[in-house]
């Protein structure tokens, strides 16, 4: 019986991790992520539903498009199977329950914000801005959740983010960080709280500056090519389940 409703789980992450690859495709271009139906970006031939089924169509296609030969991206199938385990652990920690639900849309956000950032250096409104309303809305649903907390988090992460970045620009003189980041932080801190602000920050600081670093080993600009939201939205997701662990430890040090 428990395992029929882990299948049931998977499927849902499935399908969702199919909406967020659409999600992922189209946003950044202005696309409607609704309409038209589901189609190659090469060809931009339609696609029938049974090439359209999470993972299996990929496997069954051999990962070429049945009008043109074009290669699939691996990136679909990998980013349905993400949504099918984040399901899955969601399930696994939170079972059916308002928690649960929020915690998943989060995650799914995050997901996004991380890809679209990494890709195309943006991190669009369409997701940061309803996500801090949602943030506050689960504090204000969940028992286990505080709507101050919340609140306190949307403003002093928004509001910490954009002072850093003032700071680094009266002191460099270029943009060390875009609105995107500020909204995307403000998102962030309505979830997880005032608390997480710190640990979040540093987590993806120190993620975001060794590959930074390594980037400029190689040769590379890093200023202009570190996306800090990419670094930002995993390093929530970690602390969306360690953080509590994280704070423990870090202040014990002291
Ligand atoms: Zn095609």
């Amino acid at each position: 019986m428990i395992i029929a409703v882990y299948i049931l789980v998977a499927l849902f992450g499935l399908s969702l991790g199919s909406f967020l690859n659409v999600v992922i495709y189209r946003l950044p271009k202005g696309y409607s992520i609704v309409s038209p139906r589901s189609f190659c970006p090469n060809c931009r031939r339609q696609l029938p539903w049974y090439e359209n089924i999470p993972v299996f169509s990929y496997i069954f296609l051999k990962g070429r498009c049945r009008g043109c030969g074009a290669k699939i991206s691996i990136q679909y199938p990998l980013i349905e199977l993400i949504g099918a385990l984040t399901a899955i652990g969601v399930f696994a920690v939170y079972d059916i329950s308002i928690d649960a639900f929020f915690v998943f849309l989060f995650l799914m956000a995050l997901i996004a914000v991380t890809l679209i950032d990494w890709r195309y250096r943006i991190i669009p409104d369409q997701i940061s801005l309803p996500f801090i309303l949602l943030g506050i809305g689960w504090s204000l649903l969940s028992p286990a959740r505080s709507p101050s907390s919340a609140a306190l988090g949307a403003l002093l992460g928004g509001g910490g983010l954009f002072l850093i970045g003032y700071l680094y620009k009266l002191i460099r003189h270029v943009d060390g960080m875009g609105g995107g980041d500020v909204k995307l932080m403000a998102m962030i801190g309505a979830f997880l709280g005032v608390r997480m602000l710190l640990p979040v920050i540093l987590i993806a600081s120190l993620t975001g500056s060794v590959y930074g670093i390594y980037l400029m080993r190689k040769g590379g600009d890093a200023k202009s090519m570190v996306a800090f939201g990419s670094f930002l939205a995993p390093a929530a997701a970690i602390c969306l389940f360690f953080g509590e662990q994280f704070l423990r430890y870090y202040f014990a040090r002291f």
